[in-house]
């Protein structure tokens, strides 16, 4: 009875792992490259709220010196930490606001938001003022701010990152101060924020641990409206506006770091007729294929995606012409060499036509590039189809 116990819990257990290992890499996975231009733009609206907020705060230490000049302490703490900040956002904004900004510095904006408010915790500790350290409300809540501004950056591993960095710097600091002072001491009486508890503290914990999951959320919900809004109902390649926008961030890059970027657009031959004599249904039954042979014969960081009707485009960063040529030329046979039923078991066969442009010989903007694709596209057609086609000229080809 317990072998077949162990042999029917084994399977479970490995099926377990194996959902936990997939969940946490989807949460480690990089952004998809619209969802971190979003971030980038998200990055710098949070810029723009740090630098606000921190002229604001800067504001309130100014004030209170005036109305309450007895309080010193406190003044030249507040002084010292909004000064701090004011400087760093100043920093941080203009280092955001470049053209191009690299992917780590999302992580490195929301530690610094999160350990600032840890500073500015740890900063009543050096004032002598254990209390108001681990029972200060508006400086915590700090902590939240830090927290939700993760999810404008649309990376889950930055949500992570910032979350858990938060929960172990103020669970550092409140184990710290708990050790080293008696909180509950009369010298803290009257206790403006109540007796020092840790239950209460682990209830901060937990609740800053749920604010980072549901900033996690948020990201992963956004990845999921980007994909639906972004994919092609039939074949679920990307669909044109998808592959355009790609197209724009690719080149960008290709130009910054000087990179070859080839773009090839692809045209099922004759798929008229095949609809005309198969039905339409055969004619979905081989888009589908199309499709699911495309997603087969590139590297992820190609994007192969549906522009409309029986055409498709291909974006192959960091590829010169060459390369891409003779990876199109494969995909021309593997698509020549299938064979596919239709639902009445007719067999059917396809050839496409494929026109290849390159940065940066064949143009230097995406609709220069594009329609020098296009045009090679129809060349091949012209010249009896079944053909990749990679020059402008009629004396070269490839076939
Ligand atoms: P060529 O070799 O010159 O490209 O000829 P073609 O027949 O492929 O070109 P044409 O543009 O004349 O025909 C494209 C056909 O694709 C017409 C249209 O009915 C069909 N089509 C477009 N979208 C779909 C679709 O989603 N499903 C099916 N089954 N057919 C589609
Ligand atoms: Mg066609
Ligand atoms: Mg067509």
């Amino acid at each position: 009875m317990q072998q077949a116990f162990c042999s029917r819990a084994a399977p479970a257990i490995l099926d377990m792992s194996r959902t936990v290992k997939q969940r946490l890499s989807a949460v480690w996975a990089r952004p998809d490259p619209i969802l971190a231009e979003a971030g980038r733009a998200g990055e710098l609206l949070v810029a723009k709220i740090r630098l606000g907020l921190a002229a604001f705060l800067l504001l309130i230490p100014i004030i209170d010196s005036v109305f309450f000049p007895l309080d010193k302490t406190e003044t030249v703490v507040g002084f010292t930490l909004t000064s701090l900040t004011f400087l760093l956002s100043v920093i941080v904004y203009l280092a955001v606001s470049r053209e191009y900004i690299p992917s780590w510095l999302s992580f490195a904006t929301s530690c610094m938001d999160v350990t600032l408010v840890s500073g500015g915790l740890g900063l009543f500790l050096f004032m002598n003022e254990p209390y108001t350290a681990v029972n200060s409300k508006v400086v915590f809540e700090g902590y939240f701010l830090a927290i939700a501004g993760t999810s404008l950056r649309y990376d889950k591993r930055v949500c992570v990152t910032a979350g858990l960095l938060a929960f172990s710097e103020y669970l550092a600091i409140v184990s710290f101060t708990a050790s080293h002072w008696d909180l509950n001491s009369p010298i803290y009486s009257p206790y403006p924020y109540g007796y020092f508890s840790w239950p209460s503290q682990v209830s901060r914990l937990i609740i800053m641990l749920t604010a980072s999951a549901l900033s996690l959320c948020v990201v992963a919900r956004s990845q999921t409206l980007l994909q639906m809004a972004t994919s092609d109902a039939l074949t679920g390649l990307p669909n044109r506006g998808y592959v355009d926008e790609r197209f724009a961030i690719e080149l960008s890059r290709a130009r910054r770091y000087e990179k070859p970027l080839t773009i090839a657009v692809i045209d099922v031959d004759r798929f008229k007729a095949l609809n005309d004599t198969h039905g339409h249904p055969a004619g979905d039954r081989v888009l589908k294929r199309m499709a699911s042979i495309l997603r087969s014969s590139f590297r992820q960081s190609d994007t192969a995606g549906r522009y409309g009707g029986e055409e498709f485009v291909v974006i192959l960063p960091e590829t010169d012409m060459e390369t891409a040529g003779r990876k199109l030329e494969s995909l021309r046979e593997s698509m020549a060499g299938t064979a596919m039923l239709t639902a009445r078991g007719e067999e059917i066969r396809v050839t496409i036509s494929a026109g290849l442009a390159s940065y940066p010989e064949d143009g230097e903007g995406t609709s220069e590039l594009f329609a020098a694709a296009d045009d090679r596209m129809f060349q091949a057609k012209k010249e009896g189809r079944n053909r990749v086609w990679r020059t402008a000229a009629r004396t070269a080809e490839v076939d």
